[in-house]
């Protein structure tokens, strides 16, 4: 080959390296030590004399030539390469960015919160107490003694030792009065426990309690407190019905219905067409309940009250299946943030 289709071949090489690898071996087979044009210049000392100087030149021009070739080609491929990794790796900075979920507080948890206000804003005390209790405060100090029926309606959780799962909030109104002396004004928010598991009952609900202890409590001050609480609740003037009934710890004691909040008295699905809606249990506190924590019933006398945070929270909303609450669905709760 002379030094033309030597150049010619090498050029066809260069122009097709694809990476610098495979110019790196064109570069070898041309130029190396054993490569085609290297060869060509020690060839030289077998040319007639006379051509010696004409085809050193031609030589050497060509492989100045191909060096230059190999350069632009080298600086060709890095270019390339660095616009590929560039387009690999691009990040579209216009895309909209994904930001963490706000997190926000359970309905039932909103509703305790409103029910606390309320009370903490007229003076109350806020006392949560115990979820593990022994069966006197739970049972005996609030008037039920053993094998006393009422202790049927509480389907308790019993651990091994004979403590148990509170079974309402009332608990912790012994442990208050037990702590500390009258005047008292305390509401008792939190968590029970009963083996209860229906469309309508979960094994575990919230309670809300209200104790109020002073000289000359009467049922009127109970019924006073109760309408403004539901005023100030549902933020509209709804009618309530007191109804008379029985717990063991007050006396006398008394249902307290509200004006149905979804038909305003007229009768549907939710109040079971009759207008009224069951919201709480109140009562004047036993006096037996008050010596039994160290109270003397003859100074003193009280009232109490009890409500479910689960059923606050599902009038407030008009939601109609209490276990929505406890589905955790984020669809549903999503909407009460
Ligand atoms: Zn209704």
């Amino acid at each position: 080959m002379n030094v033309d289709e030597v150049l010619q071949a090498a050029e066809a090489e260069v122009a097709a390296a694809v990476n610098e690898a495979g110019l790196e071996s064109v570069r070898i087979r041309q130029l190396g030590r054993q490569g085609a044009l290297t060869k060509l210049l020690k060839g030289l000392g077998k040319l007639p004399k006379a051509q010696r100087p004409a085809a050193g030149t031609a030589i050497n021009a060509a492989k100045t030539r191909l060096q230059r070739l190999i350069a632009k080609r080298q600086a060709a491929l890095a270019t390339e390469q660095l616009a590929a990794k560039m387009a690999a790796e691009a990040v579209d900075v216009t895309l909209p960015g994904r930001r963490p979920g706000a997190g926000g507080l359970h309905p039932v948890s909103q509703a305790l919160a409103r029910v606390e206000d309320i009370f903490v804003g007229a003076g109350y005390d806020v006392f949560s107490g115990l979820e593990v209790e022994d069966d006197y405060h739970n049972f005996e100090a609030l008037n039920i003694p053993p094998a006393h029926p009422a202790r049927a309606m509480h389907d308790t959780f019993y651990f091994a030792d004979g403590s148990l799962l509170r079974t309402h909030t009332s608990p912790a109104q012994v442990h208050v009065m037990e702590s500390q002396q009258p005047p008292i004004r305390v509401i008792c928010p939190g968590r029970v426990y009963r083996r209860d598991s229906d469309l309508t009952h979960t094994p575990m609900f919230h309670q809300i309690e209200g104790l109020v202890i002073d000289r000359g409590i009467s049922f009127a001050h109970l019924k006073g407190t109760i309408t403004d609480f539901v005023r100030r609740f549902f933020e509209r003037e709804l009618r309530l019905r007191f109804r008379p009934s029985y717990f063991p710890f007050t006396e006398p004691s008394a249902e307290v219905d509200v004006q149905c909040v979804h038909c305003l008295g007229h009768g549907c699905r939710v109040c079971g067409r009759t207008g009224w809606l069951e919201i709480l249990g109140c009562g004047l506190v036993h006096p037996r309940a008050l010596a039994m924590s160290g109270i003397d019933p003859e100074t003193w006398s009280g009232f109490a009250f009890g409500m479910g945070g689960d059923r606050l929270a599902m009038l407030l909303h008009e939601v109609n299946d209490i276990r929505l609450f406890f589905e955790n669905d984020l669809r549903f709760l999503e909407q009460f943030n």
